[in-house]
């Protein structure tokens, strides 16, 4: 675990929190859109984000802030197919699968996505 104020982050793992759902181990990103969304704790092979620095609160708006109530939130990369079929796991380091395509109770949960 990175320690608060390391120059870099990137090694800095993200907080586990559950599904509000399904009680499974997620994190959350913040889109392109800047929509928060969850995304699978473990790493998936067959997942397309790449996870990248923890947002600094100061990079979120305060209804931003609000809307997560105060949880920590990672920039993400979700790759394009053609990324993806050049991804190799072992070289380029881990994907992730966005948490609704395996929720079982997907439809529960968008209820509480901000
Ligand atoms: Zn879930």
């Amino acid at each position: 675990m990175t320690m608060f104020g390391s120059p870099s982050n990137r090694q800095a793992e993200p907080t586990m929190t559950w599904c509000d759902a399904c009680r499974r181990p997620v994190f959350w990103t913040l889109t392109k859109n800047r929509k928060r969304r969850p995304v699978d704790y473990h790493p998936n092979p067959e997942g397309n984000i790449v996870l990248g620095d923890r947002v600094e609160p100061g990079e979120l708006t305060r209804q931003e802030w609000a809307a997560g109530r105060g949880r920590e939130v990672w920039h993400e990369t979700v790759l394009t197919k053609g990324e993806r079929a050049g991804w190799i796991v072992d070289r380029d380091g881990p994907l992730y699968m966005p948490h609704h395509a395996t929720c079982p109770h997907v439809d529960k949960f968008r209820r509480n996505t901000p």
